[in-house]
């Protein structure tokens, strides 16, 4: 049965309510190729009871005659981000280590009302920051890809890199991602899959840990277009609980579906043009705009000024925001407490931050401190949201000209796990392509395109219209159609 590993969110979903396989058979072929991949470093850990019961919650229904839901019987992999009810919840960090909530993540609930289950928690970069999942307390995530000829450990992206690699690998058929600033979209290319962050408050943010608010958003990562619209449409919608949730009816993605662009105009921002991005990246955004063209769609020169001031604007805002968020992880309330030996709470408080934080997050949390601190407020923080503001203007000015955006979704492939760890400002420049559109909120998809000559997965990213994930899905499948993406990663795990 294991080649039930291969079958995608759909087709699980159609096989199962078709009879062509029970939910249980999926969920002990997940379970069975989750506990073969260790190597991969992709779950923290892992939750086979929970796919079970989920599937035999599935099987029980079909017997009764009753409907599964959109994702009935589908065992999903849930980034380690997202609050589960009593499964430990660390967002890859220490000082969450050991914290098992007593509440249900929006999102997560979402997902198994409509059927699904879990594999586990997966790995990611500590408090989702990072571009390579090497700030993980809980190590290193690898991609299942390798460069050709060579054996060294690939990164997968971040940070849902252990999302991003588990889908790859054919461990999990679908997995939950949270993007900030890429986090959803430059793993996927990293692996050669697909994932979509929706407009900003499409997903609830209610029960996700959280980085930058103003920014976070869950999307769903798979193999195919499809399955990401099927996925989307069971993790959307209002919640009360969450102040920035989008007051809006979900649309029906999956039945929207179409590859028709007849009559569509799609953007190319010559801005995206930069220096330092990759020659068979370059070659991937021509081919791409060819698809496009074949699916009826025609390509416009559009202009988006603002582009390069995007990233810094980006690094001064998230951190701001994740300093304030993360202030509440003091040793008082939340897994880790550090208490010397005759301490009192100011020295509670240093200590238990000391040991909690890594690297990377302790940088932000400085980074943040400082652009809000009252000298430095005006010069910083303020003029990176005024960026923000002539960001999104940009893409408003744009929209006027065409329905959506192609561009590259990252300026190189993957990179061997440790090459880049020892300098953050090459590591940020990783989400060049991806921070402009988190910035404005809209909705942006990585889809497969093709292999580079050294084997490995390059990404095309379209953005959309505010709510108009639709169009976005349907350039989205137009690519995948043409690029008929089929390669796999060698097994070696
Ligand atoms: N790599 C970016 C960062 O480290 C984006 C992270 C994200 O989207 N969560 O901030």
């Amino acid at each position: 049965m294991s080649e039930l590993t291969d079958l995608g969110v759909k087709a699980i979903r159609d096989g199962v309510a078709g009879g062509s396989f029970t939910a249980r058979e999926v969920a002990e072929a997940f379970n069975a190729a989750v506990a073969e991949a260790a190597d991969l470093n992709a779950f923290i850990v892992t939750t086979p009871d929970h796919a079970l019961a989920a599937a035999d919650a599935a099987d029980a229904k079909r017997a009764r005659g009753e409907d599964l839901g959109i994702m009935g019987g589908v065992p999903i992999g849930m980034k380690d981000l997202f609050a589960t009810r009593g499964v430990q919840t660390t967002a890859a960090s220490h000082i969450l280590e050991g914290f098992t909530p007593q509440y249900e993540s929006t999102v997560s609930q979402k997902l198994w009302d409509a059927g699904a289950g879990m594999l586990g928690k997966l790995n990611l970069d500590q408090f989702a920051m990072g571009s390579s999942n090497e700030t993980s307390y809980f190590g290193n995530v690898s991609s299942p890809w390798k460069k050709n000829g060579t054996n060294a450990a690939m990164s997968p992206g971040g940070s849902s890199g252990g999302s991003s690699s588990a889908v790859a690998a054919r461990i999990a058929p679908a997995a939950t991602g949270t993007d900030t600033g890429g986090s959803i979209r430059q793993p996927a290319a990293f692996t050669g899959i697909c994932g979509i962050k929706p407009t900003y408050g499409r997903c609830s943010r209610w029960g996700v840990v959280a980085f930058a608010s103003s920014l976070d958003q869950a999307g769903p990562m798979a193999r195919s277009v499809e399955d990401c619209a099927i996925m989307l449409e069971a993790m959307a919608g209002f919640d009360p609980k969450d102040a920035t949730s989008l007051k809006l009816d979900v649309p029906q993605w999956e039945a929207g579906l179409s590859a028709d662009l007849k009559g569509k105009k799609i953007g190319i921002p010559k801005e995206y043009r930069m220096d330092g991005t990759d020659e068979a990246i370059l070659k991937s955004w021509e081919q791409g705009k060819e698809w496009l063209r074949d699916a009826g769609a025609e390509i416009v020169d559009i202009s988006l000024p603002h582009t390069k001031y995007a990233l810094p604007a980006y690094y001064i805002v998230a951190p701001a925001e994740a300093s304030s968020n993360l202030a509440r992880y003091d040793g008082v309330r939340y897994g880790l407490r550090d208490l010397p030996d005759g301490a009192g709470l100011q020295d509670m408080y240093a200590a238990t931050r000391a040991a909690g934080f890594g690297d990377e997050v302790k940088r932000r949390i400085l980074i943040g401190t400082y652009v809000l601190s009252a000298g430095f407020y005006d010069a910083y923080y303020t003029q990176a949201q005024k960026i923000r503001t002539l960001v999104s203007q940009d893409f408003e000015q744009a929209f006027g000209q065409c329905d959506a955006i192609l561009a590259p979704t990252t300026p190189t492939a993957s990179f061997p796990l440790g090459s880049l760890n020892e300098d953050p400002l090459t590591m940020y420049l990783n989400d060049v392509f991806a921070v402009p559109a988190s910035l404005a909120g809209l909705p942006a998809m990585s889809v497969p395109a093709m292999v580079n000559d050294d084997g490995l997965p390059l990404g095309l990213q379209i953005v959309g219209k505010p709510f108009d994930e639709q169009g976005v899905l349907n350039t989205g499948l137009a690519i995948q159609q043409r690029a008929g993406f089929d390669a796999q990663p060698d097994k070696w795990w």
